[in-house]
Order: structure tokens, then C-alpha cells, then sequence
């Protein structure tokens, strides 16, 4: 299996309102005068289309969320341990696509219904890579095309937040992780090998307000075993990944409505941002190969280059200008600052790594001058049963030593 999962996070391109996408659709920056007639060649919704790739994501999200709880996939009796997951994450999904939908209605934009996108969960752990929404008549405003963005990601963020929150109040007892993985029986410490899923603010700052004391939280690379913790962290990841302040990304839309032209300084500089964080985690993965004799530093992943590649090569770091650039009124205003403080609570800076089995952080000179016993990093929450009996819960514990 390789180490990181880029081509996992899920972009969606519907929000290219105003891309040439078919002889009806507007070109990029050849937008008819302001007076001219929208086009009246409506889209025609092919419902049999939708509705059966619909049912195909869901039996393949059923299928991931079966590989979640540690089932094989193939074999259809284990498939009813995948529905909860599968419920979870097309609610996120329908709700995050439907919010573009209806916000696109609204202000009698031409939109499909979603094309839910299926992929099997040996090639995608999360079963499916989105939806897509296309759209074929021009957005005429930065106040419209900012409503479409931010909609999707407003409402699925809602939606993970309920996700989120009840699974962190209904969490199972311990004896749920170790019916998946009967080796932990008996361990001190959780071992912190094996994918990992980066924290992120909303996940640790819920997980110190709802998680009841006593209660046994799984650490970040055990936490997938449990679907609403699964969903509704994969949820804001998404979340995040769209509001990237990028090209015609949903967060693209969001700073081209609050910022106008100025939107491409921001776009150029979170490109770098993710170039940079995208090295720092490849310096991560070669440390943790062993390749280079250093540490790594958790604080970046490695699938930011690809993403910083798709995003400079596909989307393009750029906002189309619209007919009407008057800026947002007030209310909109708060709302799009509303949704970059989304943005920032849902950004998994470390994304989804891997620890390989057995890893040992290399010792400092000074420690081996002084002795020291070596120390091994984890990158996760180290809750130990014995923790979890004394009810210390903590999910901050990057960079603390197990011992
Ligand atoms: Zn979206």
C-alpha cells in the first residue's frame, strides 16, 4: 500500500460556473455584454443518470465503510457492518452538494442535480471521490457566484458537526477496538503505528468538549474504526479542502466575493503554503522510510504537492471576473468571514500519513551523550486503557514521547 492517499481528498469542480464546459457554457473571461439575453437552452436532467450512480457510490461506500471496521470488503455478508459510514458520508456529501444546488436555484441558475462519483474502496479507502455539479448559465455576480460557493460548504459543515458531535458523545467502549484488533488486549500503551489521520481545531477542540470524562477516545490512527468519527473527520477534511482560497475551488468563490481582484494575491500565496507544507511532509516520509537519519517533523504532508499541482494546472490559481463586480453587502460579508474561520478549524495541516510498524524516532546527539533512553514519537492521541479508566482524555499529544 503506498504511504499517502493525495488522489483520496475529494475536490469538486461543479463550482465552474463560468467555464466553457460545452458549446452553451460561458468561456472563461468572454462573458457577453451585461444586457444580453441568458442562454435559454435549459439543462435537462437526466434523473436515471444521477439516480444510478447514486446507488453505485452507495454500495461502494458500504464497501469502504466495511474495510473501515477491518471487514474485507468483498465478501457481501460484511457489507452491513459499512452502512452506518456509508449513511454518514453520503449525508455530508448530499448535503455539501444540494447546499450549491439550491443556493444555484435560487438565483435561477441552470444546475444539474449531483453526479455522485463511485470508486471502489481498493483504490479510494473512502469509497467515493465526490459528486459534481455542472452549470450552464453565467453567474452574473460576485454575490452570486459567492452564494453558490459558500452554501456547500456551509451546510455540509453543519451536517458534520451533528456527525461529529454525536459520535463523540456515544462513543462504545474499549472493548469495541479491541473486538477489530484483539492484539491490543492487554498493551500499556496503544502503538502508534499504521494510517493516521491528522488532526485538525473543530475535531480536538469537540473531542475536549463531548467526549464524556472517562470515556476512551481511539487515537488518530485507530479513529476510523468508528464510522461517525470516520465521516465527520473525512467530512471536514473535504470541507477544507474546498475552501482552499483557490481558483474556482468553493473557497475561491469565497475570497473572490469578499476580496475581489485582490482574491489572486491570496490564492498565489496558499499555493506556496501548500508547496511548503507538501515538502515538509515529504522530509516527513523520507525520515520515516528511514531514508534520511532525522526526525520528522509533523507538520506537513506530502499529498499538498499534489494537490498544489492539481490545483495550479487544473483549477488554475485564478477567479474569472464576473459582469458585476460591485462588492458584497454586510451580511454577506460576515458569512464569508464565517466561512473562512470553517476553512481554518477543518485545515488537517498533516492530512493522512502513515507510520510504518516499528518505527523509532532517531536519537539527538545529546541524548546519546547523556544516556537518554530513546523515546518514540507518536502523532496521535495516546489514550491507554489504563488512561481511559482514569479518565485523562487528551488528544493534543503531537510530539509526545511514549514512555
Ligand atoms: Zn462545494
Amino acid at each position: 500500500m503506498p504511504r499517502s492517499y493525495p488522489w483520496d481528498g475529494i475536490f469538486h469542480f461543479e463550482c465552474r460556473y463560468t467555464v466553457n464546459m460545452s458549446e452553451t457554457f460561458y468561456p472563461i473571461h468572454q462573458f457577453p455584454s451585461p444586457d444580453a439575453p441568458p442562454p435559454v437552452k435549459k439543462i435537462k436532467q437526466r434523473y436515471l443518470l444521477h439516480i444510478g450512480l447514486f446507488l453505485v457510490t452507495v454500495v461502494t461506500c458500504v464497501m469502504a465503510g466495511a474495510q473501515w471496521m477491518g471487514r474485507d470488503p468483498n465478501e457481501i455478508d460484511n457489507w452491513g457492518y459499512g452502512v452506518t459510514y456509508a449513511t454518514l458520508l453520503l449525508l455530508f456529501l448530499t448535503a455539501h452538494e444540494f447546499g450549491h444546488y439550491i443556493a444555484a436555484r435560487i438565483h435561477k441558475v441552470d444546475a444539474t442535480l449531483p453526479f455522485y462519483i463511485p470508486m471502489l474502496s481498493t483504490l479510494s479507502m473512502f469509497g467515493t471521490m465526490g459528486a459534481v455539479i455542472r452549470t450552464r448559465s453565467q453567474v452574473s455576480s460576485r454575490k452570486v457566484m459567492f452564494d453558490i460557493g459558500v452554501a456547500g460548504p456551509i451546510a455540509g459543515f453543519i451536517v458534520c458537526m451533528g456527525i461529529l458531535i454525536w459520535g463523540m458523545t456515544h462513543l462504545p467502549p474499549i472493548e469495541y477496538l479491541y473486538s477489530i484488533h484483539p492484539y491490543l488486549q492487554g498493551m500499556k500503551v496503544l502503538p502508534p503505528y499504521g494510517l493516521t489521520f491528522g488532526n485538525n481545531a473543530l475535531y480536538w477542540l469537540f473531542a475536549k468538549i463531548f467526549v464524556p470524562s472517562g470515556t476512551f477516545l481511539p487515537p488518530m490512527n485507530e479513529m476510523y474504526h468508528y464510522p461517525f468519527l470516520c465521516a465527520g473527520w473525512f467530512g471536514l477534511f473535504v470541507t477544507s479542502l474546498n475552501l482552499l482560497p483557490i481558483g474556482q475551488l468553493d473557497g475561491g468563490h469565497l475570497t473572490f466575493g469578499l476580496f475581489g481582484s485582490r482574491h489572486l494575491t491570496i490564492s498565489r500565496l496558499f499555493f506556496f503554503v501548500m508547496i511548503v507544507l507538501g515538502l515538509l511532509g515529504l522530509y516527513d516520509e523520507l525520515a520515516l522510510d528511514g531514508v534520511i537519519n532525522a526526525r520528522p517533523l509533523f507538520v506537513g504532508w506530502v499529498g499538498w504537492l499534489f494537490w498544489a499541482l492539481m490545483v495550479r494546472f487544473i483549477i488554475k490559481l485564478k477567479h474569472p471576473p464576473v459582469p458585476d463586480m460591485a462588492p458584497l453587502d454586510r451580511r454577506r460579508k460576515i458569512i464569508g468571514w464565517a466561512t473562512v474561520a470553517i476553512f481554518l478549524v477543518t485545515f488537517s495541516p498533516l492530512g493522512i500519513f502513515q507510520i510504518p510498524m516499528g518505527f523509532k524516532m532517531p536519537q539527538r546527539n545529546h541524548e546519546k551523550e547523556n544516556g537518554a533512553v530513546p523515546v518514540m514519537f507518536h502523532t496521535k492521541t495516546m489514550n491507554t486503557p489504563s488512561h481511559a479508566a482514569s479518565g485523562v482524555v487528551s488528544t493534543d499529544c503531537l510530539r509526545e514521547p511514549v514512555l
